[in-house]
């Protein structure tokens, strides 16, 4: 039986959480670049990213699904633009193939975009705009998914909760990252309050009814509702057209109709843009103005940096080490035997 230390460095989870996926039949490369990201969830204390997603990456390996041995292959359709071709295997080695590349193009053209396609994504998307912007340039990163969100006035779910991830630069040289669904909150949150017995809040979800509920179980068998009514209900659209059609992949709708229900992660296409700001012409004024600029925010009693409450716990994981809840625990320990 394979030993899980308690409590254990993020490198060591990452090592865990790939060997039970090359149990599971994934090749070594796809393995470790999930259980990368797997483990960066687990340290910043992303619940809902992180061991939670494992059962469902082991799900869709031991389906067919997805391919565990891709090999991705990255071109360059124009000079402002990149295009990574998972070729049906999981997001983050696609990713980890593309973000540098895409760092060096913005940094020759001023802003870049990479269009991931044929992938799987089951991640959140703070680690690839952290990687842009702790190369001290602005990332953003946006992915469809499987329709779970009722568009503004609709009750049936077509939207995926599509995530919008922004991440700036810091003088210090520290990262402001946002990362949210456009859903009022992410399924993998809804997921966890059914498995757990708890409520959610009101505006969450709508029952097969269309009526207003609290009831995880209930919005899970519904629909979700985007943040905002229709704003986040036309930030949803906005993402599918650019993570669906302009990237060159699926919309919601059409992952949900192709996905073979396996429980792991739906197919989808990410659109990740950078952009230089020392190359927009006003040299390098952008840094101190931001600074003054953030804060001035800060100064304001109750506010705090989106991004901040990730950082002080992966600030605790990487002195303390990351402790497993026991159903993590669990479900590591069964995917290892
Ligand atoms: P949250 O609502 O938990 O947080 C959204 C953002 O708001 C975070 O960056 C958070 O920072 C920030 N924030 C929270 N409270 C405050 C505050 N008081 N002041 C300033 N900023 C604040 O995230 P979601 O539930 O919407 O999404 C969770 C994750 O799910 C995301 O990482 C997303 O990428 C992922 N996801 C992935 C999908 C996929 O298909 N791959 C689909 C949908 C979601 P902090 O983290 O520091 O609290």
């Amino acid at each position: 039986m394979t030993e899980i230390p308690d409590p254990l460095s993020p490198e060591a989870l990452a090592g865990l959480v790939a060997t039970a996926l090359v149990r599971h039949g994934a090749g070594d490369a796809q393995a470790a670049a999930v259980g990368r990201t797997v483990a960066a969830a687990e340290r910043d204390g992303a619940e809902s990213h992180g061991l939670f997603r494992l059962p469902g990456y082991v799900a869709s390996l031991r389906s067919g699904k997805v391919d565990g041995a891709a090999d991705p292959e990255l071109t360059s359709p124009a000079p402002a633009v990149l295009a990574v071709d998972a070729r049906l295997g999981f997001a983050p080695l696609a990713l980890e193939l593309g973000i540098p590349a895409l760092v060096e193009r913005a940094r020759e053209t001023g802003i870049a975009a990479l269009a991931v396609r044929n992938c799987f994504h089951f991640a959140a998307l703070w680690p690839e705009v952290e990687a842009i912007a702790e190369r001290g340039l602005v990332g953003l990163a946006m992915t469809a998914a499987t329709p779970m969100v009722a568009p503004a006035g609709g009750a049936k779910p077509f939207f995926g909760t599509n995530p919008l991830a922004f991440a700036f630069p810091r003088a210090d040289g520290s990262v402001m990252a946002f990362d949210q669904a456009s859903a009022a909150m992410a399924r993998g949150d809804i997921m966890i309050a059914a498995r757990d017995g708890a409520a959610v809040p009101e505006g969450v979800g709508i029952d097969p009814q269309g009526r207003p509920t609290t009831d995880p179980a209930a919005i899970l068998a519904g629909a979700q509702l985007p943040f905002g009514g229709y704003k986040g209900a036309s930030i949803a659209l906005m993402i599918e057209l650019l993570a669906g059609a302009v990237a060159g992949d699926l919309f919601s709708i059409e992952a949900g109709a192709v996905d073979n229900g396996d429980g792991g992660p739906p197919r989808g296409g990410e659109l990740v843009i950078a952009l230089d700001p020392d190359r927009f012409g006003h040299g390098t004024a952008w840094r101190g103005g931001s600074e003054a600029f953030l804060e001035q925010l800060l100064a304001i009693e109750g506010t705090r940096l989106p991004g901040s409450r990730r950082n002080v716990r992966r600030a605790q994981a990487l002195t303390q080490g990351i402790t497993l809840s026991p159903v993590n625990r669990a479900a590591l320990t069964d995917l290892l035997a």
